[in-house]
């Protein structure tokens, strides 16, 4: 069985030289296999398609549920009640995704990690019941309203939208920037400061809800297939049973980002490697002077630099996945890994482009891609500065970001 499993992993993963991916059950490497399957057969002919019309690929990136990436069976093999897959599958699962494609792991992320992440922590029983196996399969789309248009890297003190009591009810009010698929998702969980008690909370705001509306940014140059809505509320109506009982100030929020600024080094973790394979399948296939690109020292040595960072971010990952199974993590150990697998993803995606010359910067050779959606990972989910200043808290004991 061990060997079976090696096999799988030695064909998914062969840049994996250090073997962290052999952590996965045979059961996950499965999945995974399938989940490889269904990217290059639905997904893989219309990716640059899409990114070139900015359009995101729903009825092929559906079919991913087919090999039931979130609650296959095979993944709660020995974590039978569990509600959630292994954190060492959860970090190959982002590997997979985003070494294709970056938008499809970001459009995953914020509704199978930021939405779904906030309906488990923030949900009661009922609302759990209700929300979560639907979202589990696909059946409704989620996403993660945090991010205003005058705060994001100080959105936790900063937060403006407003909640007011009303009765049974709660009426929202204001704005939301950069909400990665809010004008198609079916339950849009908005945080929102109740101004009575000043309080962070979490209201479920159903698709046609009155005074709600979402305008996707236009003209972006990453991440084109993922639409981020502006969002604009005016007297939304949310029953006070639709709100998420669980989140009750911004330390419950922060509850929800650390699991999903891990989930988004992993996919820092994939952009590397899928860049890394993109650019050494082309070395091999392209000739200059009579000789493979590859055959050329300077090549070469940026191959090997590129590979180091691929080993480097993959161990960063599955560690703290390992921390985060054994339930000892914190926001700085997430913050960690993604300030640095961001910074080797950036130096790997440019010596990427390098050795693909001009190549590199049309669609034709998948590095392009990796490069420009590179920059947005760089910014999301903590700024490369903020997670860098959560850090330096950690090592001096002095916070700075005032
Ligand atoms: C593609 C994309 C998808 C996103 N998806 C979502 C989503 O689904 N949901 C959601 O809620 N949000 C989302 N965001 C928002 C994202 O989290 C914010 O962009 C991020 O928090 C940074 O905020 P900002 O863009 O307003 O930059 P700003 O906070 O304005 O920062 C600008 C610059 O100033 C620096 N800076 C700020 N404060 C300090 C300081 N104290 N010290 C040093 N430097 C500082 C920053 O590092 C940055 O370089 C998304 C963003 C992008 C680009």
């Amino acid at each position: 069985m061990a060997d079976k499993k090696q096999e799988i992993l030695k064909e998914l993963y062969p840049e994996d030289i250090y073997q962290y991916s052999s952590k996965l059950t045979l059961g996950e490497a499965e999945v995974l296999q399938h989940t490889r399957q269904i990217i290059e057969k639905e997904l893989r002919p219309v990716i640059n398609e899409y990114w070139e019309k900015a359009q995101f690929p729903f009825e092929a990136f559906y079919k991913l549920a087919d090999a039931g990436i979130m609650n296959n069976p095979k993944l709660f093999v020995g974590r039978e009640g569990e509600t959630k897959p292994s954190q060492i599958y959860n970090t190959f699962l982002y590997y997979e995704l985003a070494r294709f494609d970056a938008s499809i792991a970001t459009f995953y992320t914020v509704h199978g990690g930021l939405g779904y992440n906030t309906i488990l922590i923030g949900g009661n029983e009922r609302q759990i019941a209700e929300f979560a196996p639907k979202v589990a399969n696909f059946e409704w789309q989620t996403c993660f309203a945090l991010t205003e248009p005058d705060h994001g890297s100080d959105i936790a003190g900063g937060l403006a939208t407003s909640a007011k009591r009303d009765g049974d009810n709660w009426i929202l009010n204001g704005e939301k920037r950069w909400i990665g698929g809010a004008d198609t998702a079916d339950i849009v969980p908005v945080f929102a400061r109740d101004v009575d008690d000043g309080k962070i909370k979490c209201f479920i705001v159903r698709k046609g809800a009155e005074g709600y509306h979402a305008e996707p940014i236009p003209r972006k140059v990453a991440l084109r297939p993922v639409q981020n809505g502006h969002i604009t509320m005016e007297n939304v109506v949310v029953p006070e049973s639709d709100r998420l009982e669980h989140i009750n100030g911004f330390k419950d929020v922060a509850k929800i980002l650390v699991n999903t600024r891990t989930d988004v080094a992993h996919i820092a973790m994939g952009i590397t490697g899928g860049a890394y394979v993109a650019a050494v399948k082309y070395v091999k296939e392209r000739e200059q002077f009579g000789k493979k690109v590859a055959a050329y020292q300077i090549t070469q040595e940026k191959l090997a630099r590129m590979l180091a960072n691929v080993t480097s971010v993959i161990g960063f990952s599955t560690r703290l996945a390992e921390l985060m199974e054994e339930g000892q993590y914190e926001m700085v150990n997430a913050s960690l890994a993604k300030m640095n697998n961001s910074l080797l993803m950036r130096e790997t995606v440019a010596l990427a482009r390098e050795v693909v010359g001009g190549n590199g910067i049309t669609l034709d050779t998948d590095v392009s891609r990796f490069f420009a959606d590179a920059e947005a990972i760089y910014t999301y989910e903590g700024t490369h500065d903020i997670n860098a200043l959560i850090v330096g808290r950690e090592i001096t004991g002095i916070g700075s970001f005032v």
